[in-house]
């Protein structure tokens, strides 16, 4: 559903950003339901392109229709350049006719005597979305989420997440268009599901496979090709118009520039059409000749039928990675203009042999989705719904250089934990609270987010009561408090937990973790009992006066050799010789203790 002129609403509006790469959305929640904003002359969608002809740039569809009169002044696609160095550029700009150089190692874009960085031109795109809400919706729009690829890496999302700064937003969220796109069709409320979201766009196939557990949506796999869209549909059709007018007139049209580009729209439009039509006619004015032509839906499938074949492979691709068959899947959603047409809907039910979910706006569907978890994350949805977790434990330190979690990984955000903990020494005066994130056991193998002294009131060992709070929000961000249970003295430190980390680094600590876990877990125990016996020690060597005056001499060697016994144990790293060395100091100290009790209760009887 589309919208316009929308009265003022009362609360605080996020909006949900499509920003595609042939094609950008921007909608929002009107009771309940997910509306696209329509611009001032009443479209949807806005082409992701912006000009330069008249020296300052123009986006969307005027920019759109200069691609074809001055391409030397028209930038599009560069969602392909996002986040991306100028190393990556080879393998990407080959069918980008702009002039790209580099700045600093990054991207530019050189119109006449002008450099653009592929986040400003794409900060213009969003800023057009913003004044396209903000007319829509007659008041002022600062806070989005924005979709991106599921592939894109830490470098593509922060990307995105700039060009949304640079364009006025405070950018809530990034979530992955699949999982929008899952969102919008209501795939959450099942709770449960394996789903395969095929996104055919205009240049773009991507295929995604998720899970969704509990209401999370996880990816388990993703595939593409970066070279497959809609648009090589327009140019099949495109080629068989050239070559027919190339036998009539003996010159190929596709060597104008323009004759070519009008080829290419009237193919676009004969697509369009025949998305709902058994055949369209087609009309176009090449100089002083007329080409005009019947396009039959027979003659359109044959065509593209081997260019929709290349879909499948890139499709079981992700089910062999995600481990799954297509028998598995619970749910088909299909996104992307493109799949409009029935020959496309037929090729993604024939490789995930299950109908697909087509009821919604392929086109609309992903930014409908960010427009759900927009109005999530504005606190207007009482109906809270869950996304994301946590993707590394996060702890602190304790005592011994052991990592303690709080909020273990996977974990849903918002998260709230609390824990006490007490102080290992006499009178100590400050706690050091040092914050985690990681799954291993040694304080020195996870990642360190923070650090901070807490004072505490002194007191003997064991008897202070500090609460620990950790609080992940929304956005990820934790906040870690501290609050002497005694006093009741608080302080509270915020830390960007994921900030940083790549998918892929998050991957490789988990595999670590996974590979070191026997390792770790013995270094937990031996952590543990010498936990148990420092403080015993400590206690055997303070009564060491007590044993002179009350045991034998031979009494008290036995002890002191206990003592040294477990000295030596604690600093063999072996778990079991630490039990053994301190069972013998208890037994050595037996004695000792049965003689002072006994002192206390007689001095005590005497009173
Ligand atoms: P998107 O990237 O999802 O915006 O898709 C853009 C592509 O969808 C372009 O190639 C459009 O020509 C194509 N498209 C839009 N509407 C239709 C339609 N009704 N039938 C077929 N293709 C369409």
């Amino acid at each position: 559903m589309s919208v316009n002129n929308i009265s003022q609403p009362d609360k605080e509006i996020v909006v949900g950003i499509d920003l595609g790469t042939t094609n950008s959305l921007v909608a929002f929640l009107k009771e309940g339901r997910p509306v696209v904003l329509q611009s001032r002359e009443g479209r949807a969608l806005l082409p992701s392109v912006v000009s330069f002809v008249s020296g300052h740039p123009e986006v969307g569809f005027k920019a759109k229709k200069n691609k074809v009169r001055d391409v030397q002044h028209t930038v599009f696609s560069v969602k392909r350049l996002l986040g991306r160095d100028f190393s990556d550029l080879k393998a990407i700009a080959k069918d980008l006719p702009f002039e790209l150089v580099s700045g600093d190692g990054v991207i530019k874009i050189r119109v006449d005597n002008s450099e653009y960085s592929v986040i400003e031109i794409s900060a213009m795109i969003l800023k057009e979305l913003k004044r396209t809400a903000e007319e829509a919706l007659n008041c002022s729009v600062t806070k989005a989420v924005i979709t991106v690829p599921a592939y894109f890496n830490d470098s593509q999302r922060q990307a995105t997440r700039a060009a949304g700064r640079i364009a006025g937003f405070d950018v809530l969220r990034i979530i992955n268009e699949p999982t929008a796109a899952s969102l919008a069709y209501g795939l959450d409320q099942k709770k449960q599901g394996l789903i395969a979201v095929y996104d055919l766009g205009g240049g773009t196939f991507d295929v995604s496979i998720l899970r969704l557990k509990e209401g999370i949506f996880e990816v388990l796999a993703t595939n593409g090709d970066t070279r497959l869209g809609g648009d090589d549909l327009d140019l099949a059709l495109a080629r068989v118009f050239a070559l027919e007018i190339q036998n009539k007139t003996g010159v190929d049209p596709f060597l104008n520039p323009v004759f070519q580009a009008a080829l290419l729209e009237a193919a676009e439009a004969a697509k369009v059409e025949l998305s709902e039509k058994e055949s369209c006619q087609i009309s176009v004015q090449l100089g002083p000749d007329h080409y005009q032509r019947v396009v039959t839906i027979q003659e359109f499938e044959k065509l593209i039928a081997p260019i929709l074949d290349r879909t499948s492979e890139p499709c079981l691709a992700a089910l062999r990675d995600a481990g799954i068959e297509a028998k598995d899947l619970t749910d088909v959603v299909l996104v992307g203009g493109p799949t409009r047409l029935d020959a496309v809907q037929n090729q993604a039910q024939t490789v995930f042999h299950r109908i697909p979910n087509v009821s919604m706006h392929p086109d609309e569907v992903v930014a409908q989705g960010a427009a759900i978890q927009a109005d999530i994350l504005s606190g207007n949805n009482s109906q809270l719904l869950l996304l994301d977790v946590v993707p590394l434990s996060l702890g602190i330190e304790t005592y011994g250089g052991i990592l303690s979690p709080l909020i273990d990984r996977n974990t849903r955000i918002p998260a709230l934990a609390k824990e006490i903990f007490t102080t290992f020494m006499d009178y100590q005066t400050a706690v050091d609270i040092h914050v985690l994130q990681g799954e291993r056991e040694k304080v020195e193998d996870n990642r360190s987010l923070a650090r901070f002294k807490f004072p505490v009131h002194p007191a003997v060992a064991g008897t202070a009561r500090v609460e620990v709070k950790f609080l992940v929000d929304a956005d990820g961000i934790l906040q870690v408090s501290a609050r002497d249970l005694r006093t009741g003295a608080e302080q509270t430190v915020e830390v960007s937990p994921s900030y940083g980390l790549t998918e892929a680094e998050i991957q490789a600590i988990l595999k670590a973790s996974a590979e070191n876990a026997p390792k770790d877990a013995a270094y937990r125990q031996w952590v543990a009992v010498k936990n148990d016996a420092e403080p015993a020690l400590r206690a055997a060597e303070k009564k060491l006066p007590d044993a002179f005056r009350l045991l034998s001499e031979g009494e008290v060697k036995v002890i002191e050799g206990c003592i040294l016994g477990l000295k030596t144990a604690i600093h063999s790293e072996s778990p079991t010789e630490i039990q053994n060395s301190l069972y013998s100091l208890n037994e050595s100290t037996k004695k000792l203790a049965d003689l002072l009790l006994k002192e206390v209760l007689s001095t005590n009887s005497r009173r």
